[in-house]
């Protein structure tokens, strides 16, 4: 999206942050991270920062890492205290993302934009009778990657961790 739309449509705001993907359970990616930074050195897309205490998060937000998390696996294959790890079985992270009332489908304008973004074809439009289609979630389907936040005209896509409070570090739902 660019720059002038965005700011047609709003200021950027602060999204919540959270640990990179595969991170640890809290308690033991905090023992196990030695804030070395070498995964924020080799993200492609800009999405690790340097957080809280020096511990990098993934922060998904206006302005930044447009293409949200690719899940190349490079912050993890850099991770020599293997803070991020890969468990059989188990995603990434639990992140997905969550639409708000400032979807332009509120104010009966047809917009499509994040359905097209999703590679998973994780967003659908079904039928509204006499009115404008809404974005649902298969959430099954969703990954969290972030590219359909970034690509919201009015930025009425969060990323959240519904189910795992221990990756939220701030704000989460
Ligand atoms: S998987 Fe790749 S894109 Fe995602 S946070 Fe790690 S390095 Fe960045
Ligand atoms: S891109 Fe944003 S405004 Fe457009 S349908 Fe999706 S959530 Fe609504
Ligand atoms: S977070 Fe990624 S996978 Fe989920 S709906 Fe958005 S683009 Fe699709």
């Amino acid at each position: 999206m660019s720059l002038s739309r965005r700011a047609f449509f709003g200021a950027a705001r602060a999204e919540p942050a959270f640990r990179p993907p595969w991170a640890l359970a809290e308690a033991a990616f905090q023992e196990a991270c030695t804030r070395c930074g070498e995964c924020l050195a080799v993200c492609p897309t800009g999405l690790l920062v340097k957080g809280g205490g020096g511990y990098p998060e993934a922060v998904f937000g206006a302005g930044q890492a447009p293409e949200g998390c690719t899940f190349c696996g490079e912050c993890r294959r850099v991770c020599r205290p293997q803070a991020l790890r890969e468990v059989a079985g188990q995603a990434p992270w639990v992140l997905q993302a969550v639409f708000s009332a400032a979807c332009l489908a509120e104010r009966s304008v047809v917009c499509r934009t994040c359905g097209e973004s999703c590679e998973t074809r994780a967003i659908h439009f079904p039928p509204a009778l006499g009115g404008v289609s809404r974005p649902r979630l298969d959430a099954a389907a969703c990954t969290g990657c972030g590219a359909c936040l970034a690509d919201c005209p009015t930025q009425a896509i969060r990323i959240a961790a519904p189910n795992s409070p221990s990756l939220a570090l701030r704000g989460a739902a």
